[in-house]
């Protein structure tokens, strides 16, 4: 008996038992038939499994919004971002930005298509007279040359954006001032990485 519950334990502990139980096949009519055709049947995976040589290797992470304050990487005094994914095959990076103060925070151009979904908080251009809200989707479009302002009511702003080819940053007259590219990007990552105890080669993972 103390043998049978401690399998138990051990069988809840390690997430229940490492085989599947066998599925109840239907019987071919009668009344078992009819009792066995409600349940539904297990999803299949897809079978072909086609080799697509080249194709980078899935990202999957689970603490997208880190309980670790390290992997936020410092742009300026309390707005820094979080990568995701670093796409230099394609030439774009998604990645967390996070906000804790209020003032305008960038004036910038894009080049190529902008989308962000708030997480938390809210923010919005000068340019425009919508604000972007938790829970909200934004599209920028290429071209798009915008002042990205945070007000003094909000404590703090998460927003995941998904940023292609790059940043242009400009002054109020639209001349250059700097860019962010996906390779700024992760140059910056692993300069933060390698001073925080994380490592230089810790971004490499983010990397596709
Ligand atoms: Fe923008």
């Amino acid at each position: 008996m103390r043998n049978a519950v401690s399998a138990v334990i051990a069988a809840l502990a390690f997430g229940c038992a490492t085989e599947r139980p066998p599925q109840k096949q239907p019987a071919p009519g009668g009344a078992e038939a009819g009792a066995t055709a409600t349940k539904p049947a297990d999803p299949e995976p897809w079978r072909a499994k086609v080799p697509t040589p080249g194709k980078p290797p899935e990202l999957v992470i689970p603490d997208a919004i880190p309980k670790d304050e390290r992997l936020w990487v410092p742009v300026d005094e309390n707005v820094s971002f979080r990568p995701l994914c670093l796409c230099v095959s394609r030439g774009y990076w998604m990645n967390l930005l996070k906000v804790k103060k209020s003032g305008v925070l960038s004036r910038h151009r894009h080049p190529m298509p902008v989308h962000g979904f708030v997480l938390k908080g809210e923010w919005r251009y000068l340019e425009h007279d919508w604000v972007a809200r938790e829970g909200g989707y934004v599209y920028e479009a290429p071209g798009e040359t915008h002042t990205l302002v945070v007000d003094p009511h909000v404590e703090e702003m998460i927003t995941l954006f998904q940023v292609n080819g790059a940043m242009i940053y400009v002054d109020p007259d639209g001349k250059t001032t700097g860019y962010d590219d996906v390779f700024t990007r992760i140059d910056k990552c692993r300069a933060h990485y390698a001073t925080n105890g994380l490592g230089v080669d810790y971004i490499d993972q983010f990397i596709r």
